[in-house]
């Protein structure tokens, strides 16, 4: 007899992982909260584009999706720097040829659960997951109206999200660990439109930042011409949305912060007022799996968005989950045991190098010494390409680096480059720093 799967949430990460599921020939059932997403707009007031890099990619070109996906993206380069006065300065990701990718979340999703629905996988929307018998595996779920339903299957997937009902399940069982960190910043997207027939109001293959030291604004590029800004925002104190509760001081507050972004954006105080100012939250727990039931994706562990890798590692989970059912012959205990020994590291990693980079994207990129070490890490990278290679590029475009080893990778580049930066002259000698025995205390 097939097994049969039940995955809890049709978000990014269930949908690829019934499309992985699928192929592998199970019985697949996916159950989501929400509508149908192909008959409602339910993206209203959420972060509306996704950075999609290298290895959520390699996951959808496992399963046959990156070309099609590649051609609704919008490629970004690199970050355009936007600063007090408006003026830009512009600083490549990685090598040429090396780029991050704006893509809508609405069209991922739909996308994922086309080709998950026209493979096999059985989704039911509307349907919220409010019980798991993690002894029994057995789901209960509330529609709509109220009705209740219970359904048994051979394993559970918790994919449903930072606030994940099947994690909240495991919550109860014995030595469980779970923490939550919320940061002080909430956020708010906001929009450019697009200009004439569709123009791009601002360079389109670029990641916008406004940094401002205690908060910063971003913006992503849409098909359509438009951007998707998101400010990153203390919710206390002298600068917060507390203090810009009065909408009459919010268009000043953004004539003098973003004056370059305030000019395109028309619809700035309704949007103030109408888009909801969201909380920013780390979730991690232990184990991932109890009997039958396993987490994956935010789920199993939700970080913030500053390095742009939450869906990219909830893709990776889905790749690695996959290899480890090849090499266990589908034994689903012990792929899921490997699983959570494999990913956990990993997961810990990017939550911490997630929150490291809130504070580079808001504070540090609009510092020219900042901008100095970069450009001598860049180097360093054209002199010894597989030696060398920068954390954001280890991270965003190396799938085949895990994110432990780059985090400990980046601990000791951080460590060379502070030795090197504190040299007063640097700026003028640089270029004639010895850059072997630079590379060489690596130790790689
Ligand atoms: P979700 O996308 O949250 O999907 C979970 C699904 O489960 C939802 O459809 C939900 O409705 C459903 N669900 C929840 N509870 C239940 C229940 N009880 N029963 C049934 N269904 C349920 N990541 C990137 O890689 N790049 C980025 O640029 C990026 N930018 C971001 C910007 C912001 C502002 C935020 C907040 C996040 C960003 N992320 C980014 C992270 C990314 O959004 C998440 O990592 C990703 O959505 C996780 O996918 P998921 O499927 O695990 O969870």
């Amino acid at each position: 007899m097939k097994k049969r799967i039940a995955i809890v949430g049709g978000g990014l990460v269930g949908s690829l992982l019934a499309i992985y599921l699928v192929k592998r020939g199970y019985v697949v059932n996916v159950f989501e909260r929400r509508h149908d997403p192909r008959k409602t707009d339910l993206y209203a007031g959420r972060s509306i584009n996704l950075a999609l890099s290298t290895r959520g990619l390699k996951s959808l070109e496992e399963v046959g999706l990156a070309a099609k996906i590649r051609q609704e993206a919008i490629p970004m380069h690199g970050r355009m720097m936007h600063n007090i006065k408006g003026e830009l300065s512009f600083l490549p990701y990685g090598k040429e040829g090396q780029f991050i990718n704006s893509i809508s979340r609405a069209s991922l999703n739909v996308m994922l659960i086309n080709e998950a629905e026209n493979l096999g996988a059985q989704y039911t929307f509307n349907h919220r997951c409010t019980h798991v018998d993690l002894d029994k595996t057995t789901l209960t779920f509330q529609d709509e109206d109220h009705h209740i339903t219970q359904k048994q299957f051979h394993q559970i997937v918790g994919a449903d999200g930072a606030f994940s009902a099947v994690r909240g399940a495991m919550q109860f069982t014995d030595r469980f660990d779970f923490s939550q960190d919320y940061i002080d910043h909430g956020y708010k997207e906001l929009t450019i439109p697009a200009g004439h027939y569709g123009s791009f109001q601002l360079e389109k293959n670029a990641l916008h930042i406004w940094p401002r030291e205690s908060f910063m604004m971003i913006a992503l590029p849409n098909p359509d011409g438009s951007f998707t800004c998101t400010l990153f925002f203390p919710f206390e104190g002298k600068k917060s949305f507390d203090a810009l509760k009065d909408l009459s001081n919010v268009e000043k507050f953004f004539q003098d912060q973003f004056p370059d972004a305030v000019k395109l954006m028309p619809d700035l105080l309704k949007d103030f007022q109408e888009n909801p100012t969201s909380s920013l939250v780390t979730m991690q727990c232990y184990p991932w799996c109890k009997n039958n039931t396993l987490l994956i994706g935010d789920a199993a562990h939700a970080i913030v968005p500053f390095y742009g890798q939450g869906m990219n590692a909830g893709f990776e989970d889905c790749r690695i989950l996959n290899k480890l059912l090849n090499e266990t012959h589908d034994d689903w205990s012990a792929a899921a045991a490997k699983f959570q020994t494999q990913r956990k590291p990993n997961a810990d990693a990017i939550a911490k190098l997630a929150l490291d980079n809130f504070v580079e994207m808001r504070d540090l990129v609009g510092d020219p010494e900042f901008l100095l070490r970069k450009k001598i890490e860049s180097h360093l990278h054209t002199l010894f390409p597989t030696q060398w290679i920068p954390l954001y590029s280890m991270v965003t475009f190396n799938e085949n680096i895990a994110y432990a080893d780059a985090y400990a990778i980046g601990q000791k580049q951080k460590k060379i480059m502070d030795e090197v930066m504190r040299d007063p002259n640097i700026t003028t000698t640089w270029q004639s720093l010895p850059f072997q025995q630079i590379v060489d205390q690596l130790n790689l």
